[in-house]
């Protein structure tokens, strides 16, 4: 399973599917979790990747994921229940 993980700082994506959380190659910052699926971002155009870029980047960082999501410990950690 890949993530995508997207830097709400300067926009920049990353696919990962093994680490945890990730630090912005670009600017060093936290990346936050795009809750899309892997296969969803593959089908995007680059004008909707864009968008969702953009919506990120407005976003404010307390409403974003910074985790990937694992099974259990997701809900625990995002604060769910
Ligand atoms: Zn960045």
């Amino acid at each position: 399973m890949m993530y995508v993980f997207i830097c709400p700082k300067c926009g920049h994506t990353r696919m990962v599917s093994l680490l945890r959380e990730l630090t912005c190659t670009r600017c060093n910052s936290a990346m936050a979790n795009c809750e899309i699926d892997f296969l969803d971002w593959v089908d995007l155009g680059l004008k909707e990747r864009e968008k969702l870029i953009h919506f990120y980047q407005q976003a404010d960082p307390k409403d974003l994921c910074f985790y990937r999501p694992m099974p259990f410990y997701d809900h625990w950690e995002r604060g769910y229940w």
